[in-house]
C-alpha cells in the first residue's frame, strides 16, 4: 500500500480535467425521472428511514421487518433482520399476481440466431419446476450450488431456482478453467453443479461440461468432492461423456418436475449467493451476500440509476451472469422491478461487428449498460459500424468495470446515444453488492470521465492517510463510512480474512482498494486501484488520467500503463497501448514507432505534465486482460521491470503476454528526454 495518498493533485492535471466539459440534466428528461433531487436531502435527512422506505416500497416481505440496521456486529451488518422473504419470489411471482404474467421478461437472443421469449408467467412455470428438481436431487435450503453456464434463459432460471429453496448459488463465469472451477466448488462445499453441454461464441459451439468433468476428477491427496449431482443443459447438442447416477439432464429433470412449487421463506440475512472475485489482484475471494438488503438495494440502484419504466422500456446488460454485475443488474435488479430486458449468449463481433447495434434496433433497447473495455473496442472498429443501425430507442446508457476515459464517454454519447443519452458511469464493486457512486439521469449534470456522486443512502469520501476528507481538488482513497444495503456480509468461511482485507487500512470504514480524487465542484473521479498508483520523484500518478491521456490521442485505440522501478526517479511511468488500424502501419518500422511514441509522450506531456510522460511507450497487438474485460497491470509490471511473468491463470488470453513479451524483446529506441 502506497504511504501517501494523492492530496496533492498532479500538476497540470487541470487540463485533463477542467477541458472536459459538464452535461446540463436535459429538463424534458427530468420531469418524467424515476429519481429526482430531493431523495438526496431525504436521505440525508435521515439515512436508515431512507433505506427502510426502500425496502417496504421495493421489496414484497413475507414477514415486515422491525429493525432496519444492526450494527452491533460490524463489520458484519445485519439489515431488515427480522423479516423474511424469498428473492425468486420477488422477482417473479409477485409480477404475475399483480396481472403482469403476460409481460416479457426476457428476449433471449442466441449467437446463431435462435430467439426465445420469455414472460414472466413462463418464467415462475420454469424457475419453480426448476426448483421442483433441485430439490428432487437434495438441494436444501443452506446448500450451496456450483452454476457454470452460458449466457442462457437457463442460467438465469437456474439462479432463481435457488433462490426460490434458499441454497445459496456461485456462479462461475464459463470462460473460467477447470481448476479456477474446481477450487470454487471445494471453496463453496457445493453439493450440485449446473452446467451445459457447451454454448456458442465466435461463431462456433464451445464445450463446458469437459471442464466440469475434469474439475471433479478424484485426485490424490486432494479431498473427495461434495458435489452429487451434475445437472446438464443441452445447448449445443455436442457428444458429451456421461457419468451415470451423477449426471442428470436438465430438460429431463424439469420435465419430470412440478409447475407449482412454494418457494422457501427465508430470512433477510440468509446467504443469497456467494461470488468469487475476478483475480485481478490476487487469491480469489467468495464474497458472500444476504436476502433483503442486497435485494432492496439492487432494486432501488436500478430503478433510480437506469430510470427503468417497467412498462415501456427495454433494458439491454450486456455483463454476463458469471459477474457481479450480471447477478445485480440482469437477474436481481431488473426482475425486481419488472423489466423487459435483452440477453445475448455471445460475443459483439458475431457474426459481424455490428451484431450489438442490431441486437438494439431489433428490440428497441431503450437502456443499455456495458463496459468501457467494450465501448473502446468499437470505437477501434469504428463508427460506420453502429452508423448502420437505428439506435434511436436508446435514452440511458450505463458504463461500469473501470473509468471510463472522456474520449470513450464522449463517443458512446455521441456515436451510440444520438449525442443526448445521459450516460451513467456508475462505480461499485462485487463486494458492494450494487451500485454506490454514480449520476442521476434528469438529476446530475453529466461530466465525462467522473462517477461524481454517492447516491442518495451512500456515505462514500475520498479520505487522506489518516482517514481525514480530502477538500475539494484533493486526492486519496475511495472509502465508505457507513453500512450499506447490499454490503457484502464477509468472506466465505474467513472472517479474519474479511475484516483484515476491507476494515483493517482505516479501522471502522470500508476501505474499497481504490484511489480517487475530488474536482473543484467536489465530484469524484475514480483514479485507479491504489496498487496500481505510481510514484515518480515523489509525484503520485494515477494510471487512470494517464491512460485517459494517452486515449484522447487521435493514434490510441486503447492503452495501460505502470509504473517501473527506476533508479533516479523511483518508478518511472512505462506505457503499453494498441493503435487504431490505420496508424498501427505507420509504427511498423524502427523510425515510424520512434515518431509515434514521441508523439504519444509530448501529447501526455500537454495533457498532463511533463512529470507524467511516459519513460517508455510501447506498442502492443492486445493487453492483458481478466475475463471481465480489465486490465491486468500487474501483470505488465513484471514485463515492465523484466521479470518472469506471474500468475496468469485469470487472463482470458494466455497467449496475449507472449505476444507482448516477444515484441518488447526488440530493443525500444525511446527514452526519457
Ligand atoms: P478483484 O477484486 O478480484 O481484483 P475486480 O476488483 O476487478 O477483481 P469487481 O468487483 O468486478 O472485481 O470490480 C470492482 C472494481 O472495478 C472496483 O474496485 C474498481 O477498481 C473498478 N470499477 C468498477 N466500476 C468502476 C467505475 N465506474 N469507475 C472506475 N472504476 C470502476
Ligand atoms: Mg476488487
Amino acid at each position: 500500500m502506497p504511504e501517501n495518498p494523492t492530496t496533492e493533485p498532479t500538476p497540470g492535471l487541470e487540463n485533463l480535467l477542467h477541458e472536459t466539459r459538464s452535461f446540463p440534466p436535459d429538463p424534458r428528461f427530468a420531469e418524467q425521472a424515476n429519481a429526482q433531487a430531493g431523495l438526496y436531502d431525504e436521505a440525508k435527512a435521515d439515512r436508515l428511514a431512507f433505506w427502510e422506505r426502500q425496502a417496504r416500497e421495493l421489496v414484497s416481505w413475507r414477514t415486515p421487518f422491525t429493525e432496519t440496521l444492526d450494527w452491533s456486529g460490524a463489520p458484519v451488518a445485519r439489515w431488515f433482520a427480522d423479516g423474511t422473504l424469498n428473492a425468486a419470489y420477488n422477482a417473479v411471482d409477485r409480477h404475475v399476481e399483480a396481472g403482469h404474467g403476460d409481460r416479457v421478461a426476457l428476449h433471449f437472443e442466441g449467437e446463431p440466431g435462435d430467439t426465445r421469449t420469455v414472460t414472466y408467467a413462463d418464467l415462475q412455470r420454469e424457475v419453480s419446476r426448476a426448483a421442483n428438481a433441485l430439490a428432487a436431487l437434495g438441494v436444501t435450503t443452506g446448500d450451496r450450488v456450483v452454476i457454470y453456464l452460458p449466457m442462457l434463459v437457463e442460467s438465469v432460471v437456474a439462479m432463481l431456482a435457488c433462490a426460490r429453496l434458499g441454497a445459496a448459488h456461485s456462479v462461475v463465469f464459463g470462460g473460467f478453467s477447470a481448476d479456477a472451477l474446481r477450487s470454487r466448488i471445494a471453496d463453496a462445499g457445493a453439493t450440485l453443479v449446473i452446467t451445459a453441454d457447451g454454448g456458442y461464441r465466435r461463431g462456433a459451439p464451445s464445450a463446458l461440461k469437459p471442464a466440469v468433468d475434469e474439475a471433479l476428477e478424484p485426485r490424490n491427496g486432494a479431498e473427495p468432492t461434495t458435489v452429487a449431482h451434475v445437472l446438464v443443459v443441452r445447448r449445443t447438442g455436442q457428444d458429451v461423456a456421461w457419468t451415470e447416477g451423477r449426471d442428470v439432464w436438465w430438460h429431463e429433470a424439469l420435465e419430470a418436475a412440478d409447475v407449482q412449487h412454494d418457494p422457501v421463506w427465508v430470512e433477510a440475512e440468509h446467504p443469497l449467493f456467494i461470488l468469487y472475485t475476478s483475480g485481478t489482484t490476487g487469491k480469489p475471494k467468495g464474497i458472500l451476500h444476504t436476502t433483503g438488503g442486497y435485494l432492496t438495494q439492487t432494486a432501488y440502484t436500478h430503478r433510480n440509476v437506469f430510470d427503468l419504466k417497467a412498462e415501456t422500456d427495454v433494458y439491454w446488460c450486456t455483463a454476463d451472469i458469471g459477474w457481479v454485475t450480471g447477478h445485480s443488474y440482469v437477474v436481481y435488479g431488473p426482475l425486481l422491478n419488472g423489466a423487459t430486458q435483452v440477453i445475448y449468449e455471445g460475443t459483439p463481433d458475431s457474426p459481424h461487428q455490428g451484431r450489438w447495434w442490431e441486437i438494439v434496433e431489433k428490440y428497441k433497447v431503450s437502456i443499455l449498460y456495458t463496459a468501457p473495455t467494450a465501448i473502446r473496442t468499437f470505437m477501434k472498429w469504428g463508427e460506420e459500424i453502429p452508423d448502420r443501425f437505428d439506435l434511436s430507442s436508446l435514452r440511458v446508457l450505463g458504463s461500469v468495470g473501470e473509468s471510463i476515459n472522456p474520449e470513450a464517454w464522449m463517443w458512446y454519447r455521441r456515436v451510440i446515444g444520438g449525442g443526448t443519452a445521459p450516460i451513467v458511469d456508475t462505480w461499485w464493486q462485487t463486494e458492494t453488492g450494487a451500485i454506490m457512486v454514480s449520476p442521476l439521469p434528469g438529476v446530475t449534470a453529466a461530466k465525462p470521465g467522473s462517477a461524481q456522486v454517492p447516491l442518495p443512502g451512500i456515505a462514500a469520501e475520498v479520505v487522506d492517510d489518516e482517514a481525514h476528507p480530502v477538500p475539494d481538488g484533493g486526492g486519496g482513497y475511495l472509502v465508505l463510512s457507513e453500512p450499506w444495503p447490499s454490503m457484502l456480509r464477509g468472506i466465505w468461511g474467513d472472517l479474519e480474512r474479511f475484516k483484515d482485507t476491507y476494515w483493517s487500512r482505516f479501522p471502522g470504514i470500508y476501505f474499497a482498494g481504490d484511489g480517487a480524487k475530488k474536482d473543484e465542484d467536489g465530484d469524484i473521479w475514480l483514479l485507479g486501484r491504489v496498487d496500481d498508483v505510481m510514484n515518480v520523484s515523489g509525484h503520485r500518478l494515477s494510471t487512470t488520467e494517464i491512460e485517459s491521456a494517452l486515449v484522447s490521442h487521435e493514434y490510441v485505440a486503447e492503452a495501460a500503463v505502470v509504473g517501473a522501478a527506476d533508479d533516479t526517479t523511483g518508478q518511472a511511468v512505462v506505457a503499453f497501448v494498441i493503435l487504431i488500424g490505420e496508424f498501427a502501419d505507420r509504427a511498423a518500422d524502427d523510425a515510424g514507432a520512434d515518431a509515434v511514441q514521441t508523439a504519444l509522450r509530448n501529447h501526455v506531456a500537454r495533457q498532463i505534465g511533463a512529470i507524467a510522460k511516459p519513460r517508455k511507450i510501447l506498442v502492443v497487438p492486445e493487453l492483458p486482460k481478466t475475463r471481465s474485460g480489465k486490465i491486468m497491470r500487474r501483470l505488465l509490471r513484471d514485463v515492465a521491470e523484466n521479470r518472469a511473468v506471474g500468475d496468469a491463470t485469470t487472463l482470458a488470453d494466455s497467449s496475449v503476454m507472449t505476444l507482448i513479451a516477444s515484441g518488447l524483446a526488440k530493443p525500444s529506441t525511446s527514452s526519457e528526454d
